[in-house]
């Protein structure tokens, strides 16, 4: 998946931060979307499940979190129940170490 300049429309390397061509800045990553549903160990404030969203539906992290704090106090902590719930329910991200798994043949 190639990025462009949002500036001259010139492609962009997937890690640049300034296009080569124009040095414009390049906006900042956003998460993927269509990621799995995992809470990853990286990034996570509390359980994770913010991060987990955030990821899996392509949203801002920051913008899941608010909401979340947002919503808690709204729902009289329904939100906090539904966070403990989705905290045990989804899957912790998988730790990868080198050489961990045996290799495919
Ligand atoms: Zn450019």
């Amino acid at each position: 998946m190639a990025a462009f300049c949002q500036h001259c429309g010139g492609v962009l390397h997937p890690t640049a931060r300034f296009c080569s061509g124009c040095g414009a800045a390049v906006a900042t990553v956003q998460p993927i979307p269509g990621q799995p549903l995992v809470r990853p160990h990286v990034g996570r404030m509390i359980g994770g499940v913010c991060l987990a969203l955030a990821q899996a539906n392509g949203w801002d992290v920051a913008t899941v979190r608010i909401l979340s704090v947002v919503g808690f106090f709204v729902s009289c902590g329904l939100v906090g129940v539904a966070y403990v719930a989705a905290w045990i329910g989804i899957p912790e991200e998988t730790m990868i170490y080198p050489g961990a798994y045996p290799p495919r043949v």
